[in-house]
């Protein structure tokens, strides 16, 4: 999809509740599948919902990490332990894990981005 149509789309669908009518329709699936397989509409969006939130995603290797990381912390920006959908977890000093959901606060520690390769740790 064209990142100017995409943009269009995303003004009229985005953080609305949109009735069951429009949710069917052939131009939110166009809009929907855009996000996960068009990689120009994903980065542009994602960059849009973490700048509309405040998140500096600047320093992150990719946006891919900067939205797990985001998605990761609660209001008050403190880490949601024990939530299954967290995937990643940042701490204060740069260190990445992924959390193991077995009720334990066991993480494993990483050193490369899982979705881009790049080396986290100094
Ligand atoms: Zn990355």
């Amino acid at each position: 999809m064209e990142l100017e149509r995409f943009k269009e789309l995303h003004a009229r669908f985005f953080g609305k509740e949109l009735p069951e009518e429009v949710l069917a329709s052939e131009e939110y699936e166009a809009y929907s599948e855009a996000i996960h397989e068009d990689e120009a509409c994903y980065t542009w969006a994602t960059a849009e919902k973490l700048k509309s939130k405040g998140f500096d995603y600047g320093n992150y290797c990719c946006l891919m990490l900067a939205d797990k990381v985001y998605e990761s912390l609660d209001e008050d920006g403190e880490i949601r332990y024990g939530n299954p959908e967290v995937v990643i977890n940042k701490w204060d000093e740069g260190l990445y894990g992924i959390p193991v959901h077995n009720g334990s606060a066991t993480m494993v520690v990483i050193n490369y981005c899982p979705w881009c390769g790049t080396r986290l740790s100094v």
